[in-house]
């Protein structure tokens, strides 16, 4: 039996950054527990703290020296320290500090052992990349507690209970619940605020895992389900999910309302504003969930709904993937070789390569297909050596890459059915002075995707963003 239907907060990384960051989440979770007394948080690192963790790692695995260890573990330290000095008053920032202290040096003893191995198991990888959040929460938790609000620190390795695939581990909902309920429900009915790790969990021996980059969102998730929350409110740094990537298109204009199918495409061509998967359990319960802005609070956000109304014919947002090249696998001699696109797409798969996108042949004389860049030379070499008779005996001219690319996409119900819509794309697209270098086969019903040299990718972007508008 649950009276309480509580509101899940979700911070990103940006939203506790610095200082001012954390203050603004704070006023958040004042705003929404006078909306709601039960109000759980769940909490990123801070911006930039996991990629400095696992670049720290990577480089151990080449061998650090003590020096170099120790250096990203002060910086590491230093992130929280200045957040702490700012917004806690001295006694309570003492405790906190010597806890961001205490996870710093496991950081440390950890670049060590694995620079001895010279390289790190995916349960090491696990150990470090926790860490931020294992910073992050306590912090949190105090400014909270500073600002009047009673709060506590929950590790979510006690509550989420997941299977053993290291870096992408699956949690296990029926085993998490009791947990989940046990832990959190006694907090709120004594009105102390959560402040919940996000991205952690743990084996059902314990043993520390995460959910895959970005994975704070799914413990949002996962905590608004086994809570039966009234709403999961996944606080970043702009307004909701919006028609294309602010950063790039300052007037991107929020979509107050999308369809989960809808944030799945968006996802899947590039927006990684919200991962689907993560936000599965809300959106199968009937649980509403909102994407909001932490420095703009009331301002305008995004409700995600189980089903949409889309409207056929327009272009919703644009997105970009980046990263990419294009290889091409071309020659006379290849006209009529039976099995040559098989043979091809066989070769790479066998890389552990995944292809988003081939393009358009004019004729049987090429294949062309995008990768991403950093699999690009194993890509080539791979298809060398499938086809090494055929080069040899010249009816395959080469394998050929191009330089970096990327890819937009116009996404939106519906669309290759509307008349004149690639016209007017295209139309822009050269407008703009963008040379496209490729058009997707068979372009999706919900989607319309073109290659661009890396180059011009945002100017791309902001061309076919036009198009949104109508
Ligand atoms: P967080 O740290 O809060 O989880 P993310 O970096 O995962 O934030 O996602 C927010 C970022 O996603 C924004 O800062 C924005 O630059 C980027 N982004 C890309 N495409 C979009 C889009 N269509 N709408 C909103 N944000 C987008
Ligand atoms: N801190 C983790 C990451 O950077 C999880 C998250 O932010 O959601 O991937
Ligand atoms: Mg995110």
């Amino acid at each position: 039996m649950n009276d309480l239907h509580p509101l899940i907060l979700k911070f990103g990384g940006t939203s506790v950054g610095t200082t001012e960051a954390m203050q603004q989440a704070a006023q958040a979770v004042q705003q929404a527990r006078e909306a709601n007394p039960g109000v759980v948080v769940v909490t990123s690192a801070l911006s930039g703290i996991t990629d400095r963790l696992l670049r720290a790692t990577a480089a151990a695995t080449e061998g650090v020296n003590g020096a170099a260890a120790a250096e990203a573990a002060e910086s590491v330290y230093a992130a929280h320290q200045a957040i702490a000095a700012a917004l806690l008053p001295a006694e309570r920032r003492e405790a906190i500090l010597h806890a961001v202290r205490s996870r710093t040096e496991t950081f440390r003893r950890l670049l060590e052992a694995i620079a001895v191995l010279g390289e790190v198991t995916p349960r090491a990888y696990d150990a470090v990349a926790s860490l931020g959040e294992r910073m992050s929460a306590p912090l949190l938790a105090a400014v909270l507690e500073a600002s009047g609000i009673p709060a506590r620190a929950v590790d979510a390795a006690e509550l989420i209970v997941t299977d053993a695939a290291f870096r992408n581990a699956q949690p296990d909902m029926a085993a998490s619940m009791p947990r989940i309920r046990g832990a959190l429900l006694p907090l709120l009915r004594e009105g102390v605020v959560p402040v919940v790790t996000g991205f952690i969990g743990a084996t059902p021996e314990g043993i520390t895992t995460t959910l895959g980059r970005g994975g704070s969102d799914y413990t949002a998730a996962l905590l608004g389900a086994a809570l039966e929350a009234a709403e999961v409110w996944i606080y970043t740094d702009v307004d909701g999910v919006m028609s294309a990537d602010p950063r790039i298109v300052p007037d991107a204009r929020t979509l107050p309302r999308l369809s989960y199918r809808e944030v799945a495409e968006l996802a899947y061509f590039g927006a990684k504003v919200l991962h689907p998967k993560t936000i599965r359990p809300v959106i199968e319960r009937g649980i509403p969930l909102r994407v909001r802005n932490t420095f703009n609070l009331g301002g305008p956000d995004t409700l995600v709904v189980a089903q949409g109304e889309p409207v056929p014919g327009t272009g919703k947002a644009v997105t970009l993937v980046r990263g990419l090249r294009l290889a091409t696998v071309e020659g006379r001699g290849m006209l009529g070789v039976p099995g040559v696109a098989a043979r091809t797409f066989s070769a790479v798969a066998a890389t552990g390569t995944s292809v988003p996108l081939i393009t358009q042949a004019s004729s049987e004389q090429s294949i062309t297909f995008a990768v991403p860049a950093e699999a690009a030379p194993k890509v080539a070499a791979a298809l060398e050596d499938t086809f090494a008779a055929e080069i040899a005996r010249g009816d395959i001219d080469r394998v050929a890459l191009t330089p970096p690319v990327a890819i937009v996409t116009l996404v939106g119900a519906g669309m290759s059915h509307t008349r004149g819509v690639a016209g007017r794309l295209f139309t822009a697209v050269g407008t703009a002075g963008v040379n496209v270098i490729a058009i997707a086969q068979g372009s999706s019903e919900v989607a319309i995707s073109f290659v661009v040299d890396a180059a011009e990718a945002e100017a791309a972007v902001r061309a076919v963003h036009g198009l949104t508008k109508q």
